[in-house]
Parts: structure tokens; C-alpha cells; sequence
């Protein structure tokens, strides 16, 4: 746990405010997701998954939690946003 809240801590920029996780086995590679985050910290991967779709992938930080991921995603269950809680103040 303490490695995954190190991991979202970004010196240049505080912590990060969000995180997302992507089914890759439901995801349909449409890249409705890509587009709607602002940021661009989602991308279609270069391998395919089982359906044959190159799903999408999180680039592993810098995620707000918006949530507009979540919402342009046609397809139940395969992007899920979740919203960090704000770190203590040192
Ligand atoms: S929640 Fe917002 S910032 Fe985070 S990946 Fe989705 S669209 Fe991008
Ligand atoms: S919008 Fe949903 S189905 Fe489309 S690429 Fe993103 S996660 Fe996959």
C-alpha cells in the first residue's frame, strides 16, 4: 500500500488526485477513453487481448479522477476511476 501511494506521489506536480483501472479483457479498443481524457494518460496498447481488441492502458500516473474516461466507456466494467484522498499535510 505505502508503494502504490509513493508511486502516485509526483514531486513536479503533488500527488496524484486520481487513479484508473482498465479490464483489458472488456475492453472493446474503441478509444472513446483516449480521446476524453484531457491529460493523455490513456493509450491503445500495441498488443491485442483476447477478443482481439488493442485495449486500452494508463500510463501509470498523473490521473485526476475526472472520471470522463468512465463515462465515454460503452462498455460495462472495463474502466473504473477512483478518487485518491488528498495526502496529509507534512
Ligand atoms: S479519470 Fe480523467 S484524468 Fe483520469 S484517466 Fe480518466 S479521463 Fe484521464
Ligand atoms: S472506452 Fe472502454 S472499451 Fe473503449 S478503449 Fe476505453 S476502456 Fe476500452
Amino acid at each position: 500500500m505505502a508503494e502504490q501511494a509513493q508511486s502516485a506521489m509526483r514531486p513536479d506536480k503533488g500527488p496524484d488526485k486520481g487513479m484508473v483501472e482498465i479490464d483489458t479483457s472488456e475492453c472493446k479498443g474503441c478509444g472513446l477513453c483516449v480521446a476524453a481524457c484531457n491529460i493523455g494518460v490513456l493509450s491503445l496498447a500495441g498488443w491485442l487481448n483476447h477478443q482481439g481488441y488493442h485495449p486500452a492502458e494508463y500510463s501509470g500516473q498523473g490521473c485526476n479522477g475526472c472520471g470522463l474516461c468512465f463515462y465515454a466507456c460503452p462498455e460495462p466494467g472495463a474502466i473504473r476511476v477512483y478518487k485518491l484522498a488528498a495526502a496529509a499535510a507534512a
